[in-house]
């Protein structure tokens, strides 16, 4: 549709003003009040001066405001700059300086982190809420002329100025001013990569992007009706994945959001079991968390019906015990940053296939080419880099022109994913292309070996890496956690692996560890054993 999120969002509010549209810690706001408090930021925002096109950074945990504020800067056409709370000063400051961010709205308990990484950066407005603020708001916000109340940092006039977002929500009516979009060529958001593998770079998502992923993952739950889901969002926003397929989903349902503020799996079974979710978007290690919770105390969580895994292989086991104590269907997907972010997911209800990331989405074209340079698409059943073209595709990354030019190739976006298709048009990751480790000349995926690693029945988590070798070029490191109370020898690991995998592909050194470095979605960072090991042998 030739619209941008808010007009879902409005609709909504026409059509189920009283219907609730977030739960947060007790409170409860509907359609009608969230659209309100939109529409009264909308203009807070604009007559401060903020403009389309204005980057603002985010930097907010799930909460009220985060909703609040993303459809605002929606609705005015300013580029959201979603950044993640735990981030240090150092990675703040880079979303900041890259992104030319002018504004910035966090959570107040983040101050000091804010006030250090602005130093050098073009931020001049700094927004703060808090949530005792926020939830000690009257639940009807009283009528309000504009009056917004700046208050200077210090005597320096150049200085950055600070604005409360409770006052700005009071002391504005909620009267938006018109603001023309094109919808292919405004950006949305300037959406930072996870990482995972490098610097982040801001993947430049359009208003039509947003729109057509957040459609297209709703044709696949086709089951699902306007104005009666519940989504459970604990992912956190800032990241794409749980904002198209948590939050941008339960609004163009008109159905209600559970927003929990943090990930704390107590909280969370007990949250499903009060309010009843029916749909659960998830990683992974959250899946097996909540079942393996669910289970020993007992929780009810069998009002669920649908989840979408992403961000990581969804284990055959997780999936089976989850759906065993749900009842409900939980499918494995795909997507990355650049594709805002899905393209892939198995069927609900059709035929899926386990270890795999399903079908492409509707509107969504796939091929997998060679990875030589990408040229020659290759047949049925081949290992190569996977590409993929649809609405949902990014234009570009911000200020990069020769990354985007590696990875935007006659509108096909190169995923750096290595995968081979079925006959079915099924599609397999086999691996990432940077993480792929060349020994003797021999490619080998650290994935196939990993997989390896977890069936010996005292590993927990296992994760493998290239590293430098004088003869080989590279040699396989296996790093390893046991299962509690387990213990194991280095020669016992390998002599497991040499009876499953090929001379070369056997690790020549293991290291067992406590814990492995992940991200925020529970990805295992591979990139971080790198680093260290490169820095142990400077
Ligand atoms: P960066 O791009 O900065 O290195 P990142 O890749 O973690 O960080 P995201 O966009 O958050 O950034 O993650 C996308 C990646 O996640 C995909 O390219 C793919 O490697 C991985 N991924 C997503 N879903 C799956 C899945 N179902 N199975 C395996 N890998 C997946």
């Amino acid at each position: 549709p030739d619209v941008s999120l808010y007009y879902f969002l409005e609709q909504a509010a026409a059509k189920y003003p009283t219907n609730q549209a977030i739960i947060f810690m007790e409170r409860e706001i509907s359609y009608g009040s969230l659209k309100e408090q939109v529409d009264r930021l909308t203009r807070a925002l604009d007559s401060l001066g903020v403009k389309k096109g204005d980057r603002v950074a985010v930097m907010l945990p799930n909460c009220p405001q985060t909703v609040i504020t993303y459809y605002a800067l929606i609705r005015l056409g300013a580029v959201g700059v979603m950044t993640n709370p735990v981030y240090v000063e150092r990675e703040l400051s880079h979303q900041l300086m890259d992104s030319g961010a002018e504004t910035i709205i966090f959570l107040d308990q983040l101050r000091p982190k804010v006030e250090n990484a602005i130093p050098g950066s073009a931020v001049k407005r700094l927004i703060s809420t808090s949530i005792q603020a926020y939830l000690g708001l009257p639940v009807n916000l009283p009528d309000a002329a504009e009056k917004a109340q700046p208050q200077q940092i210090g005597n320096d006039p150049g200085a950055p100025v600070s604005f409360s977002f409770e006052e700005l929500l009071l002391n504005n009516p909620p009267a938006p001013p018109p603001v023309e979009l094109d919808l292919d060529e405004d950006l949305a958001l300037l959406q930072y990569t996870g990482g995972t593998t490098g610097q982040a770079k801001g993947a430049m998502l359009t208003h039509r992007n947003l729109v057509a992923n957040v459609t297209q993952v709703r044709s696949w739950l086709a089951h699902c009706r306007e104005g009666q889901e519940t989504v459970m969002c604990v992912l956190p926003f800032y990241h794409v994945y749980a904002m198209t397929t948590c939050m941008n989903l339960a609004v163009i349902l008109s159905s209600a959001m559970i927003v929990e503020p943090r990930l704390e799996i107590d909280g969370l079974l007990k949250d499903i079991e009060k309010y009843r979710p029916t749909l659960f978007q998830g990683a992974p290690a959250l899946f097996n968390a909540v079942t393996a919770s669910a289970r020993g105390k007992k929780y009810d969580i069998s009002s669920i019906v649908a989840c979408v895994s992403g961000s990581a292989p969804l284990p055959v086991e997780v999936q089976q015990q989850f759906e065993a104590m749900t009842g409900g269907k939980l499918v494995e997907g795909y997507g990355l940053t650049e594709a805002s972010p899905v393209t892939h997911c198995n069927p609900i209800y059709g035929v899926r296939v386990n270890g795999s990331i399903g079908l492409p989405l509707p509107n969504t074209l796939v091929k997998i080419v060679d990875l030589e340079d990408g040229t020659r698409e290759l047949p049925v059943g081949e290992i190569g880099e996977l590409c993929v073209k649809g609405p949902q595709v990014m234009k570009g990354y911000w200020n990069l022109p020769l990354e985007t030019a590696a990875v935007l190739r006659d509108g096909w976006l190169y995923t750096g994913d290595i995968a081979r298709m079925d006959e079915n048009g099924f599609t397999y990751i086999v691996d990432r292309k940077k993480d792929m480790v060349i020994t003797c000349g021999f490619n080998v995926y650290p994935r196939e070996v990993e997989e390896v690693l977890y069936m010996h029945p005292k590993v927990k988590e296992a994760a493998v890496i290239g590293v430098p070798d004088h003869n080989r070029g590279e040699i396989l490191k296996a790093f390893i956690v046991l299962k509690e109370g387990q213990e194991a020898t280095k020669e016992e690991i390998i002599k497991f692996c040499r009876r499953q995998l090929a001379k070369y592909k056997v690790p020549k050194k293991v290291e067992f560890r406590a814990d492995l470095p992940k991200s925020m979605v529970g990805k295992i960072l591979r990139r971080v054993l790198a680093e260290e090991e490169k820095a142990k042998s400077a």
